[in-house]
């Protein structure tokens, strides 16, 4: 894992081995410039030729996106990250929005008339969960792009065809037509369990057509996932699956989800459209050009490695060995909620009135030293969550510590919308002959 030099303008330069990296810090010659992902800056300019220029790799997926950073000569990774989406939050979140209008409806208060279908949506629209993924891969494009000379683009664009996923001796009619040709979903259902509740067995009762794994629990609406209860069975089933009902042989009809291999469907070329404007060659790869790269070069399933190994540019060796990548999430930056709720939903709370104390804001990374009096006395690291009294929280490794003042903290990371691990090496960093350094260009 190389570290990242910026210029003294500002303007990026080749990565460093993190040794030279440390002489260089140590004696003053450059400071750290950021810490996330670590990058360095030179006080003095420095004649430094053109910078060769490295391919930035993108695997794009439905909760993880892989990157990694390869110079196509020498095959050396440079830099991996794991990028994990805020997707399904977001869903979460709009659908309690959702609620809650529907419940301010109902209220004497003002008026919210029903929207629906008042709006066009305009070409090239995605739901607020895909569109995040696809923010959140250019997002780091452009950070990447801004540390590292990178001189080319490669993404995965997967077409997960979910017929084939589902079977993949289908063909002709039966690939045209789908499971339900020629039913209606309840009729399906009921012959299904020759017409009587899935969970009792209850029969010529009234039967209802109710989700497997529930809704609120991430469930589809895939015919896969739906069963015929009668009505006691379906209130009592609540909000739990199956499996959690004590039924699990009802659980083992529903089929796994496809919602990520339609998430990652709809959202790749809209991916591959916004690189454009970049200006750097994008190439693309099939998913299965990567895992024949991937298996070729007898590496391991990661998704750096994944990322690493997308597009026919993949150099004959791949050198990964020992590159830890960087996990990143992300995190949103705060809430723009106008009216806060209890747990019921019900709205009791005003919203939020600071974000900003002594110049700093929730999600900073900061070093908090406390004096001994204090009984919070000791040194903290991590997150912090801002109180308007000052009186601030900091989430560390070791828990929440509450009640920290914030004039004993610093800031060491401001809050970029993204929290920051180290990841674990796929594979082992290659024993050093007699002090040898490893490879730089
Ligand atoms: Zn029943």
């Amino acid at each position: 894992m190389l570290v990242f030099v910026v210029g003294t303008e500002q303007r990026p330069l080749s990565p460093c081995h993190p040794a030279r990296a440390r002489r260089l810090l140590s004696a003053g010659k450059a400071a750290v410039w950021r810490r996330y992902p670590f990058t360095i800056i030179l006080k003095r300019a420095v004649p430094d030729a053109q910078p060769a220029p490295l391919r930035l790799k993108i695997d794009p997926g439905s909760r993880t996106t892989g990157l990694a950073l390869v110079h196509d000569v020498s095959g050396q990774v440079v830099w991996a990250a794991e990028l994990a989406h805020r997707g399904q939050r977001i869903h979460e979140a709009l659908l309690a929005r959702r609620a809650l209008r529907r419940n301010r409806r109902q209220r004497h208060t003002r008026y919210r008339p029903m929207r629906f279908d008042s709006r066009r949506w305009p070409d090239g629209w995605l739901p607020p969960s895909l569109e995040s993924r696809i923010s959140n891969v250019l997002t780091w494009v452009d950070r990447v792009r801004r540390y590292a000379p990178v001189g080319a683009l490669s993404q995965e664009l997967v077409r997960c065809d979910t017929q084939l996923l589902e079977n993949p001796a289908i063909s002709g009619v039966d690939y045209q037509q789908g499971t339900l040709a020629g039913y209606e979903v309840r009729e399906y259902l009921l012959e299904q369990v020759q017409r009587g509740c899935a969970y009792c067995g209850a029969t010529d009762v009234p039967l209802q057509v109710e989700h497997i794994v529930p809704k609120a629990r991430g469930g589809t609406k895939r015919v896969s996932n739906l069963a015929i209860a009668c009505e006691p069975c379906n209130p009592a089933k609540g909000q739990q699956p199956a499996a959690e009902f004590g039924h699990p042989e009802v659980q083992a009809q529903a089929k796994c989800p496809l919602s990520d291999a339609a998430a990652v469907n709809a959202s790749r070329w809209a991916l591959y459209r916004r690189l454009q404007p970049t200006g750097l060659p994008v190439q693309v790869g099939t998913c299965g050009c990567t895992k024949g790269n991937r298996t070729q070069r007898g590496l391991p399933k990661a998704h750096g490695i994944d990322a690493a190994c997308v597009g026919m540019s993949t150099p004959q060796h791949v050198l990964c060995a020992g590159i830890v990548p960087l996990v990143i999430a992300a995190t949103g930056r705060h809430s723009r909620q106008m009216c806060r709720t209890n747990a019921s939903g019900f709205p009791d709370k005003a919203p939020k009135a600071t974000s900003v104390v002594a110049g700093m804001r929730t999600g900073d990374l900061v070093r908090a030293v406390v004096p001994v009096p204090a009984i919070t006395r000791g040194t903290y690291i991590g997150r912090l969550a801002v109180r308007a009294t000052g009186s601030c929280n900091v989430k560390s490794r070791g828990g929440t510590v509450q009640g920290i003042h914030i004039r004993h903290c610093r800031p060491l990371h401001r809050a970029d919308g993204y929290s920051y691990q180290k990841g674990e090496a796929a594979l082992p960093p290659p024993a050093l002959k007699g002090g040898a350094s490893a490879p730089r260009f």
